[in-house]
């Protein structure tokens, strides 16, 4: 391979020489670019400041002169050593990328999350998380530091979900928010939420289990609806116009249901946002006077783009015992059925989020 080499003060040389070695451990990197920097220009002129000096050899390193300039790079992998485990979350949505096509209008606008062609990985596309090996390509992984575990990995999903909801709906800091449901992604919009710095929070939600995990993440308010004792009353409407004056900036509905969906347009301020973040089963009804005569705005959300998993990347970095608290269940994969998916349906109220454990970290 060429390189270029600083031999001393004003000697630069670009040599031919042998490629290094890539052991188990390493990466080998083809390199696109490097930028010169004002450093490597002053040891051009005035070297060796960094380099090591002519015979000796870096305590550490071992790197003595002649050296290889540029630390200012980016390149491809080429090479995976044998041993390398890089820990990743994969990222299941499929777009044109993956099936060899020119980028729909959506996906050009960065919006592949409404892509018309999209598949989901464990969904409707091969590769599910619930087997032993899944091969994806590059453009579904998302590189995990050292200190997130596998189990934190697993929950970047639904809280990139969260997060694409929150940034969606326009939510500034200190906005006053309500979320309908505490179920895995309303207490996941609540650690966001909290995370971007809302201002006050409250949770609407009737299992009691759900409800004490929404106090412990911050919400400054958990209603009960169903606890009301003058059952006309909409106690969570009410709770939001005490708290917050004129009602919420943003009311979530993470519940999809008449009910929570009449609480989310009634607890809102004149001019805010119900976002609806549910799958609905069937249609729901609205009075649009509701919305056109307050100028409230009803929008929704679905998934997620890559900023959004980055986004909750840095979220679980800066309160991982917190986001732990969602995991509820852990399962080995042999029992997917009965204690995954039949144990949660049994004891919903208990569970907030499962996992099926493939390999044990
Ligand atoms: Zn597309």
């Amino acid at each position: 391979m060429r390189a270029a080499r600083f031999y001393g003060k004003g000697d630069i040389r670009v040599d031919e020489i042998s490629p290094p070695d890539c052991g188990p451990n390493d990466l080998r990197v083809q390199i696109g670019y490097a930028g010169i920097c004002g450093t490597d220009i002053h040891e051009y002129l005035a070297g060796p400041i960094f380099p090591p000096k002519p015979g000796e050899t870096h305590p550490y390193s071992g790197a003595e002169l002649p050296v290889i300039l540029g630390h200012e790079v980016a390149g491809t992998i080429i090479e995976v050593g044998s041993e390398v485990k890089t820990r990743v979350a994969i990222i299941p949505a499929m777009d044109e990328r993956h099936y060899g096509l020119e980028p729909c209008n959506m996906c050009q606008r960065g919006r592949r999350n409404i892509c018309k062609r999209t598949a989901y990985r464990g969904l409707n596309a091969p590769g599910g998380g619930f087997a032993n090996e899944a091969v994806v390509t590059e453009h579904d992984i998302l590189l995990l530091l050292d200190d997130i575990s596998l189990q934190l990995g697993a929950l970047l999903e639904p809280l990139a979900v969260a997060w694409h909801m929150v940034r969606t709906a326009g939510m500034q800091q200190g906005d006053n928010c309500v979320i309908l449901g505490a179920g895995p992604i309303g207490l996941a919009l609540l650690l966001v939420l909290k995370f971007r710095g809302a201002g006050k929070i409250i949770v609407s939600e009737v299992t009691a289990s759900r409800a004490e995990i929404a106090k412990q993440f911050g919400a400054d308010q958990v209603i009960n609806p169903l606890a009301a004792t003058n059952t006309s009353e909409d106690i969570v409407v009410s709770a939001a116009h005490d708290l917050m004056d004129d009602g919420a900036d943003i009311a979530f509905d993470a519940s999809g249901i008449q009910a929570t969906f009449d609480t989310a347009i009634a607890c809102t301020r004149p001019g805010g946002t119900i976002f609806n973040v549910a799958i609905h089963e069937k249609p729901l009804s609205i009075h649009l006077n509701d919305l056109t005569t307050l100028e409230k705005k009803l929008t929704g959300g679905i998934c997620y783009t890559r900023e959004d998993l980055e986004g909750a990347l840095e979220l679980v970095k800066a309160d991982k015992t917190k986001v732990e608290k969602m995991i509820t269940a852990v399962t080995p994969l042999e029992e997917t059925v009965k204690g995954g998916f039949v144990e949660f349906l049994e004891n919903k109220g208990m569970h907030v989020k499962s996992l099926i454990e493939v390999k044990r970290e």
